[in-house]
């Protein structure tokens, strides 16, 4: 036979009782089932919250208390179609409801609310449910669980009389019906016959409970998800069922909070062997979670993750603990013998503190226990009071084969440090299947998802990604991750998603990621956001693996990378000012990047998407040095100089240049030498030396006052220069010689200058606006290395941003 128990959430609304139904009359035609049941999802909630209402004499109580009477009377009304069954149940929920009105209502008059009404007016739940489940299904025969799931008082909690309840469950089947309903959760104190319960989410405990007396095939747990998940859905996005768990795996991340099986469950069933299965209702076919003793062989050493928050770590500490044996008996029991359950221990080698771990809703009464225990001792100063810290979150990892896999904690500790979350206590059991460890509650989501990334318990890897700046290679690189995205998936098992996406007036943010089709329309709607704003929002958005990517040209947006880089997320800039600042700056960007163990690159400052600054440092790291780097590094300039022509005249060049979108948006950035400038300090800086932009010698082709003015005087004034350019470009074509704007390093020395070169240098046939680096090294010295190529536009410059992005991904 079968135990098969159905939660909240699966008698919650009309599709799933009548999947619960189907599914249920199903498995009856193979063998006899045991259906337990939850009360309708929500109902519980409801139950208590609307005591509290009636307790402070809140005439609200009635609304509260009318809308689950209509939300039974609405389901009746749509699922049970025979008149005759309708009318029987209509009288045995209106009964339940007249008693549950009465009871509120005698709260309400009295303003008292004891344990005991509290813990019948919560039992009404499963008694309407399993009502109502028992009429839908065919020929169910519905029992009462307080006939023989016994309770008793234990440190002033209702505890399970284990032995009296299997008797009585044995003797109530021992002619076992081929349909049974028993309502989940609620029991009966033995002594008193009082309405008692077996905690939140205890129908999971009543139905194995009942598997274990009876010795049941399997113990069937059926819920609104596919099965036991690596972690909480609803936090992880990537989390996915487990096929198989042992007995100990689910009892350790059940025990610390998930929440799919209620923790005492497992203990039952695990002694006799009875396997698990959890399944889901809303997707029968699924195959869902063996747990058993006995599970196949599975290389990951992680199974999965699980978090309780309210955490409070209570320190006992004093020197008198140092090797003093029966302190940590003395916590505990005093502990255990007030009912309050500590869920982690730490304790220092040195023995002069233990800290442990307990919800947040028994810290005080925890701390005054304690201190009641050790109030001589702290008297005489040999102990100090207890010390709590609250609102933290504790988070367990847990797996079996952690103990054959060395390293664990390691890799675990590892990248919460590079996710910039600090560990506050931490605790491995000597079986080395569980590791717990107690974070700030404001990390908890990150944490769990930075764990759950590393271990590859993702099927995908996930870089979040905020871009700055959607104009030309902003509005590409969103483009290029739109059309990438599924391959990506598919080939690399890497999701970029973009969670956030800025222009220098507006924001938007979705943890979830951004739709990138209409993106334009959100930021379009979205209102106005300055820099700091944007910057408060990524660092409080607290996402792990998070890369910031700059596509503006702004000064403000390049200062905000100090910060982001310092809260652990990695910054690909193809705004060349912060690594063309002042060279100060540039190191501590790199050595906060660094100490934060984030990224901090910027490829495309150079050469858009050409692979120079990442040869320059691929050659270095392989001890290479760099004697000399010639170059010509305006794809703008190039191109105007390749475009002049008798018919084109410099300053119709430098229009289409800029109408192409290879200039900057001022083009005299690219006229005056600042843009190559500042790509050859950072050349030089790569190279290994310390170079300021004012370092840089210049030799410039166009008078000084053309970049003073306004944008427009110089678009006015330009052709004023074109007469001049022809008569030069006449000459040089005489000559067989073409210009060529080539900067330069050489031994620490840099300059910038307009040359003249013929066709036997390597620079003379650099087409339209592509760019050239000659590197001459210790080890490329004969024959220096070329890399050539576009060096300007959109989608290159777009790519190369991407190319960063991958790095980042693959680290
Ligand atoms: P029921 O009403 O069926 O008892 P619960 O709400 O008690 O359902 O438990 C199921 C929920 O547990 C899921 O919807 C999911 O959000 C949550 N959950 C938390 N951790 C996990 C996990 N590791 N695997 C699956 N579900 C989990
Ligand atoms: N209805 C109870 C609760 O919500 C018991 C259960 O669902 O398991 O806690
Ligand atoms: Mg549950």
């Amino acid at each position: 036979m079968k135990v098969m128990k159905f939660g909240g959430t699966s008698v919650g609304s009309v599709e799933s009782i009548l999947s619960l139904k189907a599914i249920v009359e199903k498995e009856a035609q193979q063998q006899p089932v045991i259906i337990v049941v939850s009360a309708l999802g929500g109902i519980t909630d409801k139950l208590l919250a609307t005591s509290q209402l009636a307790v402070k004499g809140d005439e609200a109580w009635k609304d509260e208390f009318q809308a689950m009477v209509d939300r039974h009377h609405k389901m009746i009304d749509t699922i049970i179609t025979d008149p005759k069954k309708r009318e029987t149940l209509f009288n045995v929920v209106d009964s339940l409801f007249e008693q549950l009105r009465s009871i509120y209502f005698g709260v309400f008059l009295v303003h008292d609310l004891s344990k005991k009404t509290q813990d019948a007016i919560v039992s009404y739940g499963e008694r309407l449910s399993s009502n109502i489940v028992a009429t839908l299904v065919k020929g169910a025969k519905w029992f009462d669980s307080r006939e023989f799931i016994k309770t008793m008082q234990k440190n002033h909690k209702n505890t399970l009389d284990s032995d009296l309840t299997c008797r009585l469950v044995k003797r109530t089947f021992s002619d076992l019906p081929r349909i049974s309903l028993v309502p989940g959760f609620i029991s009966m104190d033995r002594d008193t016959n009082e309405t008692t319960n077996l905690g939140r989410g205890g129908s999971d405990y009543t139905a194995a409970i009942i598997a274990a007396a009876l010795d049941a095939d399997i113990l069937e747990i059926w819920t609104d998800v596919d099965g036991f998940m690596t972690a909480d859905p609803r936090v992880i996005k990537t989390a996915y069922t487990i096929n198989e768990l042992s007995y100990i795996e689910a009892m350790e991340l059940c025990n610390f909070g998930a929440k799919v099986i209620y923790p005492p469950t497992i203990y039952p069933v695990c002694v006799k062997n009875i396997p698990i299965r959890v399944k889901n209702t809303f997707n029968p076919d699924a195959k869902g979670t063996i747990i058993k003793a006995k599970i196949a062989n599975d290389d990951k050493p992680i199974k999965g993750i699980s978090s309780i928050s309210g955490t409070t770590l209570i320190t006992v500490t004093g020197l008198s603990m140092v090797g003093v044996i029966g302190v940590n008996r003395r916590i505990f029991t005093a502990l255990a013998d007030n009912g309050i359950s500590c869920f982690m221990v730490s304790q220092a080698s040195s023995e002069n503190s233990t800290s442990i771990g307990v919800r947040d809703q028994d810290e005080a009464a925890a701390v005054e226990v304690l201190n009641g225990e050790f109030a001589k001792e702290i008297e005489t100063g040999a102990m100090f009071p207890m010390h709590a810290e609250k609102g933290l979150a504790t988070i367990a990892v847990v797996g079996e084969n952690m103990k054959h896999t060395p390293g664990i904690a390691g890799k675990l500790f590892g990248t919460l440090g590079r996710s910039g979350i600090s560990v506050i206590a931490c605790a491995q059991g000597a079986s080395e299947t569980n590791i717990s460890f107690v974070v700030d509650s404001k990390y908890l989501r990150k944490a769990l998802n930075a764990i759950h990334d590393s271990f590859f318990l993702s099927e995908y890897k996930v870089l979040n990604l905020f871009v700055c700046g959607v104009g030309t290679v902003g509005g590409q690189l969103l483009q290029q991750i739109h059309d990438q995205y599924e391959e990506l998936k598919r080939t690399k098992r890497l999701k970029l998603n973009v969670v956030g996406i800025a222009t220098s007036k507006k924001a938007i943010f979705d943890r979830d990621g951004i739709d990138l089709t209409c993106y334009k329309q959100l930021l379009d709607e979205a209102p106005i956001s300055t820099d700091k704003q944007l910057s408060d929002e990524i660092i409080g958005m607290n996402i792990f693996n998070s890369v910031f990517v700059d596509c503006t040209a702004s000064k403000d947006v390049a200062q905000l990378y100090q910060e982001f880089l310092s809260h652990n997320i990695s910054v690909i800039a193809a705004n060349k000012i912060a690594a063309s600042s002042s060279y100060d700056n540039y190191i501590r960007l790199k050595e906060t990047a660094l100490a934060r163990g984030v990224l901090f690159r910027y490829e495309t400052n150079v050469g858009a998407g050409l692979p120079i600054i990442g040869t320059i440092n691929d050659l270095r790291n392989s001890g290479d040095s760099i004697l000399k780097i010639e170059a010509v590094l305006s794809g703008t300039l190039n191109f105007i100089f390749n475009e002049l022509s008798a018919d084109v005249s410099f300053s119709e060049a430098v229009r289409r240049a800029k109408e192409m979108g290879y200039s900057e948006p001022d083009p005299r950035i690219d006229l005056s030498g600042k843009d190559v400038i500042r790509k050859l300090v950072i050349l030089a800086r790569e190279a290994g030396y310390k170079v300021e932009k004012t370092d840089v010698e210049k030799h410039l082709f166009i008078p000084d006052h053309f970049f003073e003015g306004s944008i427009d005087d110089f678009w006015k004034d330009l052709p004023s220069l074109d007469a001049d350019f022809e008569d030069r470009r006449r000459q040089l074509e005489a000559e067989g010689k073409r210009w060529r704007f080539v900067a330069t390093f050489d031994h620490g020395h840099t300059s910038v200058a307009l040359k003249e070169v013929d066709c036997n240098h390597p620079f003379y046939n650099l087409e339209g606006s592509n760019n050239v680096v000659s590197l001459t090294t210790e080890r490329y010295r004969e024959y220096p290395m070329l890399i050539q190529g576009y060096g300007a536009g959109a989608s290159v410059t777009a790519a190369g941003v991407f190319a960063n992005i991958m790095s980042i991904a693959n680290i």
